[in-house]
């Protein structure tokens, strides 16, 4: 049984201290030069930069402003992708070095924006930990060394098992990618002052303004209908990640929803907290299924991961999650937890991120986990190519559909066994 504490909540921690204020009713215009769906990081920056640049941008978000994974994520602000260096260079030779560069950049491009803006998210510059499960997966980061160079520079090197202990107090491990970039963020408070930088630029956001259709004007552009009246607009970006629906089916192909799950406990001693995370790095491990975890500013331990890509319950998530929590640190058995929650991923089936066009909407998405710096990226590149730029060529990939899927992804138990599979037997 998972202790819990007497406050026990099953929603996402940052949500106690969002810095978000409630919005005044906003109804959408008859008409914007463009339509953005979604109001996460994607969107919302995606509406600052069009704004910024003088265009009358509408930003519709079916729920709360923020309700899906940007407000709902472990904060990791994390260069790279679930494809992985090796299989992006192996892949794509020096486009996949380009994209990889580029995921670097967008980690810049949050520093900036969060000294820029003066967001008060508590980020903290830690770097992170990449931590191999099994002793095939240590050789297997070591040997990468030289290619995570070309993109890190010096600040990236491999751990020894024996080094690790300097980095984390746990002994599950059998060396690690130590990346000295990046950091950690309060989400919630992030995407608050994304909120807030794009208001003040002029963009208009509407909550709980669902888009429910989605039509083709005879003269060109679209109409987006809302239960608050419909906004035509030449342009309309779908920025709707791990919550896209058959709006637009072409793209409801293409990514498929996956779930993740977090838990945090109560402020830890310390003294126990420093001894497991000294330095307050980013954590995550090398498996399909990963764990990723981190400590928060106040010593609360935030732990990450899914059993299984079957339908499960957060209650069940979390105590699977607590059980894996204690497996990395045995130190922490009876430490209660606070919170318990989850959010949908937006995969895709080569596990990169994709921007680009189908049937004349704009979309960004498909961050595979990985999306606060990716994502921020990503709305400003959209807003650039809504305005007419062209997206770098490295950026215009291949967008596969999904095999077999239109909307129920009926298939994701099997393929979780296989990754569970593989896992077990690297
Ligand atoms: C539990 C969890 C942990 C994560 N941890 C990390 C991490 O530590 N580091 C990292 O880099 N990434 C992490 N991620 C991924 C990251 O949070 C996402 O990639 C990123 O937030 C995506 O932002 P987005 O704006 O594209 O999508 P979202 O923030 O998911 O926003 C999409 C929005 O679209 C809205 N929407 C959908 N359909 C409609 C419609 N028809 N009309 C209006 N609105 C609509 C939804 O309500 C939703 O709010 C995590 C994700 C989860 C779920």
């Amino acid at each position: 049984m998972t202790p819990l504490a007497g406050a026990y909540a099953e929603k996402p921690f940052w949500w106690d201290d969002a810095g978000q204020q409630a919005l005044p009713e906003q109804r959408p215009p008859d008409s914007a030069d463009a339509v953005i769906i979604g109001g996460g990081y994607t969107g919302v920056v995606a509406g600052w930069e069009l704004a910024r640049r003088g265009q009358v941008a509408v930003v519709l978000e079916q729920e709360h402003l923020g309700f899906g994974a940007s407000t709902r994520n472990g904060g990791m602000v994390l260069p790279g992708f679930k494809a992985g260096l090796q299989t992006l260079l192996r892949k794509f030779g020096e486009r996949g070095l380009a994209l990889a560069r580029y995921s670097l950049d967008a980690v810049g491009l949050v520093e900036r924006t969060i000294a820029q803006q003066g967001i008060d998210c508590g980020y903290q510059p830690s770097g992170h930990l990449e931590l191999a499960y099994r002793p095939s997966h240590a050789a297997a980061l070591k040997a990468s060394l030289p290619a995570q160079a070309r993109v890190f520079g010096d600040r990236v090197r491999f751990l020894e098992r024996d080094q690790l202990e300097a980095e984390i107090g746990s002994s599950a491990y059998h060396g690690g990618l130590l990346v000295e970039i990046g950091g950690g963020l309060q989400p919630a408070k992030y995407h608050a002052g994304l909120v807030r930088a794009a208001r003040r630029a002029g963009a208009i956001i509407c909550e709980r303004t669902p888009a429910t259709g989605l039509t083709r004007l005879p003269g060109g552009g679209f109409q987006v209908v809302t239960p608050g009246g419909s906004v035509s607009a030449a342009h309309v970006l779908l920025a709707t990640n791990g919550y896209t629906t058959g709006l637009v089916p072409a793209i409801q192909r293409r990514v498929l929803p996956v779930g993740s799950y977090l838990i945090a406990t109560e402020p830890l001693e310390p003294a126990l907290a420093r001894t497991l995370s000294p330095r307050g790095r980013m954590f995550f491990d090398t498996k399909n299924f990963l764990y990723y975890w981190r400590l928060l500013e106040d010593h609360r331990m935030l732990f990450g991961g899914r059993a299984s890509f079957a339908p499960t319950t957060v209650a069940r998530a979390r105590d699977w999650l607590y059980k894996a929590m204690l497996r990395v640190h045995p130190q922490l058995g009876g430490v209660r937890v606070t919170h318990a929650w989850g959010g949908r991923l937006g995969f895709s089936l080569d596990r990169l991120p994709h921007i680009g066009r189908i049937d004349g909407i704009t979309y960004a998405l498909a961050y595979c986990g990985t999306g606060v710096a990716m994502a921020t990226a990503f709305g400003r590149q959209a807003a650039a190519f809504i305005s007419g730029e062209p997206l770098p060529a490295f950026l215009t990939m291949d967008f596969p559909p999904v095999p077999l899927y239109r909307g129920t992804p009926w298939f994701l138990p099997a393929v979780g066994l296989y990754y569970q599979w593989r896992d077990a037997m690297s």
